[in-house]
């Protein structure tokens, strides 16, 4: 087992980032390093690579020093990419720094991954990256910045402790972080259930344009990027659909699906219970876990469905 003092050690530089688009789990375990480095190793220097996070993340210290650029021909002793098992899901501008650094070191939970790194540290039956990276940190150096990150990656990785990946571990850790005083009701609150009312909009337009199929067991929407513009929503804005779909009774899958920009679709798939929807995001070019996967794809929306459709059938 590898530890953070450990690979750390001796080192004077290092890089951090996460994903594309970053979420929850990718901003909370990429910051709750940055934070423990700064409190517990002040003589490195460290820099946070992403792109630029909802505005719902920044309470949480040293935000405002994540980076949404490169910085040319920098080579770090040391890079660790997070929540993020593909060097192509790191953005564009922070490949070349990881491409550069002496070692690299993965920190995952996804099921599928590259082994792009030196050291490949992926836990797939994990619930979130932030989980992870907390096993590899000395628990009595966790401060109370450092527990609000990775308590923002728990919650919003677990769906608030419900998904299945959720275990006694989990919430062991979680009352540990309550120890040290975080407020965990206005951080669910704030991280997880809040939305704007343009969101709130969006949620309408997408349950009453959704379409049931497979006899009911798939639910599908998709919000074209008109729509989106109307409502003055950005693609992530969207993640708060896909739970709602989930919910209605007899489904297995949910599908939701809006337009990028450069006219590709990006997809969420969840499964309820028995269909393994990281194996259907793999045929789709993406990735994830069992119960929680998506895509990015040149696909139409029909040909998308069509897709989902087949791969859903071989497995009932
Ligand atoms: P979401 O649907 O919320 O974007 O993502 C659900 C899960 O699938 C997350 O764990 C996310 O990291 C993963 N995921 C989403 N899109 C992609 C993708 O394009 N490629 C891979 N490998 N994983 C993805
Ligand atoms: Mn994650």
């Amino acid at each position: 087992m590898i530890s953070i003092e450990a690979e750390l050690s001796g080192v004077k530089t290092v890089g951090i980032t996460g994903h594309i688009r970053p979420d929850g789990d990718c901003t909370g375990s990429t910051l709750g390093l940055y934070n423990y480095i700064k409190d517990n190793m002040p003589e490195i220097d460290v820099d946070i690579y992403l792109e630029p996070v909802e505005d719902c993340y920044k309470f949480l210290r040293y935000s405002d020093c994540i980076k949404s650029y490169s910085a040319k021909n920098r080579e770090y002793d040391v890079f660790v990419v997070l929540d993020c098992g593909d060097i192509e899901r790191t953005a564009g501008f922070v490949r070349d720094l990881i491409r550069n650094a002496k070692k690299t070191i993965c920190i995952d939970h996804h099921e599928t991954v590259k082994n792009f790194a030196t050291i490949n540290h992926v836990i797939p039956k994990t619930g979130s990256a932030s989980e992870v990276l907390y096993e590899l940190l000395d628990e009595n150096k966790v401060s109370k910045a450092v527990a609000e990150c990775l308590y923002v990656g728990i919650i919003n990785d677990t769906g608030v402790f419900k998904y299945q990946s959720t275990t006694s571990r989990t919430m062991e850790i979680a009352g540990k972080f309550m120890n040290l005083g975080i407020d965990f009701t206005k951080i669910i609150d704030d991280t997880f259930y809040r939305r704007t009312y343009m969101q709130t909009m969006l949620v309408g337009h997408a349950l009453s344009s959704s379409v049931l199929t497979m006899e009911g067991k798939l639910i599908y929407s998709f919000a074209t990027k008109a729509l989106l513009d109307s409502l003055g929503l950005v693609g992530r804005d969207a993640g708060v659909v896909i739970d709602q779909l989930r919910f209605v009774k007899n489904v297995e899958v949910a599908l939701f699906m809006y337009e990028l920009p450069d006219g590709q679709i990006k997809g969420s798939l969840r499964s309820v219970d028995r269909i393994d929807v990281n194996c259907i995001a793999n045929q789709l070019g993406g990735g994830g876990h069992m119960r929680a996967a998506g895509f990015t794809s040149t696909l139409s929306a029909e040909e998308i469905v069509a897709k989902v459709e087949e791969l859903m059938g071989e497995q009932l």
